[in-house]
């Protein structure tokens, strides 16, 4: 009989996710959640009671499989902070004005936190929040709990933002008074112009000051960053930013790839009542010509007018290309919009189909028949592009997106930029700075068989190709082939 060994086994590392209630935030921390657990790490995340519910179906899953992750439920009370009672979650605001009083919300979490975290033992490995949640801080300092935090943006963003905190960009531009006058950010490895209104910074707006103040704070007392990024893309701006930072930065990303239960995933969605049909759309897509169709989409929070999704279904209309776009189950609400969208189906039959609700995103971009994105380019959206090797029309509304698409368009080379230079507010603004005839254009350039867009193709191509290969280094050959075999198609069906 073997010997029975006596010695007590050492317990995983434990470490607690603390994720901010936003679907591009909290999305790639469930990935990261997953990725953690899979290589025997105990994985606790800590979240609001409607993204545990929304993420009921992930967690069981996760169990299924074994994996040693939980959901912790975080009492969360948005009435204390003057709102409604559902606004549990960004996308259930509906006026700007509600940000920061959610904000707000989400950092009095730190008081149920503390109390969770001081009632383990033993006290977990490391906490990882999310560099727009300070407030953990505080309490991985009086616990003496190592820290992370958890960056979503390209390093590209990230190198902006520390820089123009530290050689102080923001104040420069306050004292030049004019907005559209141009700021060449300082200590960038590469030339980056932004004007008043595009300046790196979450929290820039009049009123946020303290968050931003805390923020910073949490960002240089981090023990490290974990960034959903790869080398292969900003090699130099990671070893940029780690260097301006002086603490390490691990780059894990595209997160993504390391979760492909896209059914767990799809439970992550805005709405219980959006279960969009994926067969329905994969039977369409699968009728289109390999990398013949631009999906359209802008993420979880933009939300446009009536008159500004016109413009958007007659760009598609007139361009002429096949398109899937996604319009979201509150902006399609009113029976003249959905009579509108119909009729645009109608008239674009065979050609054009509109999501209406929660799309299953990453299903729709492994599609071989998706050629393009029109993104808004939110960081994930804009990732998950890359990763699958489109090139995209960039259309970028507030925060980093005006950063992340100066990355794509002028480092990477991937994309058309619609021609936006002011943010727009999250929800319903007023203002109309993009016609159906910039869509058309724009869509025309990234789908039509001109040397440029083959050029951005090519180059979007392998980028895709980096990124699946680090993911996957086991499936290298057999992505190759595949997108060896998509790419030939691509190319006969755009003559
Ligand atoms: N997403 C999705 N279906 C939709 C809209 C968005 O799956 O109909 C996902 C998308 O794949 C991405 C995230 O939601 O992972 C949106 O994050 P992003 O950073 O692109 O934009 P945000 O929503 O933060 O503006």
């Amino acid at each position: 009989m073997a010997p029975v060994s006596l010695t007590k086994q050492p317990l995983p590392p434990h470490f607690v996710l603390v994720p901010l209630a936003a679907h591009g935030h909290f999305i790639p921390m469930v990935h990261l959640a997953r990725l953690l657990a899979a290589r025997g790490v105990r994985v606790s995340l800590a979240a609001t009671p409607l993204d545990v519910a929304r993420l009921r179906g992930f967690a069981d899953q996760a169990a299924h499989a074994k994996l040693p992750l939980e959901l912790v439920e975080l009492p969360f009370s948005p009435a204390d902070a003057g709102l409604a009672p559902e606004c549990q979650s960004a996308d259930k605001l509906t006026e700007d004005s509600q940000l920061l009083p959610f904000l707000s919300a989400m950092r009095a979490l730190r008081v149920p936190f503390e109390a969770y975290v001081r009632g383990l033992a033993p006290r977990p490995s490391c906490i990882i929040s999310d560099w727009c949640s300070p407030w953990t801080a505080g309490v991985a300092r009086s616990l003496g709990i190592p820290r992370l935090f958890f960056h979503g943006p390209p390093c590209f963003y990230s190198l902006c933002e520390l820089n123009a905190t530290v050689h102080g960009l923001r104040e420069q531009i306050a004292a030049a008074g004019d907005d559209q006058e141009t700021h060449v950010v300082p200590g960038m490895p590469v030339c980056v112009k932004v004007t008043k209104v595009t300046a790196p910074g979450f929290y820039n707006a009049p009123g946020f000051e303290t968050l931003r103040d805390e923020a910073m704070e949490a960002m240089f007392t981090a023990d490290g960053a974990v960034v959903n990024t790869f080398l292969d893309i900003e090699a130099q701006l990671v070893a940029c930013y780690e260097a301006a930072l002086g603490k390490p930065v691990w780059t894990l990303g595209p997160l993504f790839l390391h979760n492909r239960d896209d059914k767990a995933m799809a439970l992550c969605g805005i709405s219980s009542t959006t279960a969009v049909d994926q067969r329905a759309i994969t039977a369409w897509l699968d009728e289109q010509a390999a990398g013949s169709v631009v999906y359209v989409s802008f993420g979880s929070v933009v939300r446009k007018l009536p008159k500004e999704l016109f413009e958007v279904g007659h760009g598609l209309e007139d361009s002429g290309k096949p398109f899937l776009w996604v319009v979201k189950e509150s902006e399609a609400a009113t029976p003249e919009m959905q009579e509108w969208l119909d009729a645009l189906e109608a008239r674009t039959a065979g050609r054009g189909l509109v999501v209406r609700g929660w799309a299953p995103q990453l299903a729709i971009l492994s599609h071989g028949a998706v050629g393009g994105f029109v993104t808004h380019c939110g960081r994930n959206s804009l990732l998950e592009a890359i990763a699958h090797g489109l090139p995209v029309v960039t259309w970028p509304h507030f925060a980093d997106q005006f950063l992340n698409e100066r990355l794509v368009v002028d480092v990477l080379g991937i994309g058309v930029p619609i021609g936006v230079t002011v943010p727009v507010r999250m929800l319903d603004d007023e203002s109309m700075p993009v016609s159906r005839v910039d869509v058309v254009r724009a869509v025309s350039a990234l789908m039509d068989g001109s040397e440029e867009a083959m050029d951005r193709r090519r180059k979007a191509t392998e980028y895709g190709e980096s990124a699946r290969e680090l993911a996957w280094p086991w499936r290298k050959e057999a992505l190759r082939m595949r997108t060896r075999h998509v790419s030939q198609k691509t190319s006969c069906s755009l003559e």
